[in-house]
């Protein structure tokens, strides 16, 4: 049985409860969930489950593609069996990070695309930091400089993001809304669009800030040639 991923209605949802349906050893998956897991380019959450008095630390969080349920791995040793009800706890300074940084990276992908046409080809968003891989010729750092300052500039306008679902024939008839061409969404009757408006829109299941505002500094940390035209930018906030 899937689980419901309460992250994807509410990117803000720090607490929840639920109930166990299933778990074995360090593995517990629930009728629901707000931990993301390790999916579409952003790291997974961690926090805790706690059952009455007892808190279990929630190590990692993965998904498995076919069947839709959300694995949370925990400490050893936990005492969680099938059918009772658990109370989840994000760690929030984790996950806010990720949100800044993964609203960051449309950002910047949208300018990287719009005033250099460099298409994006990978990336991904840990709480340290984020990586974009662009394909572009060329390899001047000016340029990676000039966007960094561009996106935070944008995101310093307060752009409220819009989030919301969207039936598939006609999201997929929006021109951009797939950018990655290995990321395109599975065969789901509804996409979840994410809108950063005019900036970006793309088809996401990730967690996002409200609004651009939050984001804060981007800050370019380094640039890597990873063969021809692929350059590699990595960057935090702050
Ligand atoms: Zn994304």
């Amino acid at each position: 049985m899937s689980t419901k991923p309460l992250y994807l209605y509410d990117s803000y949802l720090k607490e929840f409860e639920a109930k166990i349906q299933h778990a074995t050893g360090n593995q517990v998956i629930l009728d629901q969930t707000a931990f993301h897991p390790l999916t579409g380019g952003v790291a997974y959450d961690t926090g805790y489950l706690t059952k009455g008095n007892l808190k279990y630390k929630v190590m990692r969080v993965e998904i498995n593609k076919d069947t839709k349920e959300i694995i949370h791995i925990i400490e050893e040793g936990a005492d969680l069996n099938q059918g009772e009800f658990v109370k989840g706890i994000l760690d929030w300074e984790r996950r806010f990070k990720l949100m800044q940084l993964h609203t960051a990276a449309h950002i910047l992908a949208a300018i990287m695309y719009r005033d250099y046409n460099a298409l994006i080809t990978g990336g991904q968003v840990d709480p340290e930091h984020a990586k974009l891989d662009f394909n572009l010729p060329r390899t001047d750092r000016e340029i990676f400089e000039a966007a960094v300052e561009k996106a935070t500039k944008e995101a310093s306008k307060s752009i409220q993001l819009k989030i919301y679902f969207l039936a598939r024939d006609e999201a997929l008839r929006m021109p951009g809304v797939v950018k990655l061409a290995e990321r395109m969404p599975p065969q789901e009757k509804e996409l979840r669009i994410v809108e950063i408006p005019s900036i970006d829109l793309q088809a996401d299941g990730g967690p996002h800030v409200k609004n651009t505002n939050e984001i804060g500094e981007i800050i370019l940390l380094k640039i890597e040639n990873k063969g021809k035209n692929q350059r590699r930018l990595y960057f935090d906030v702050k």
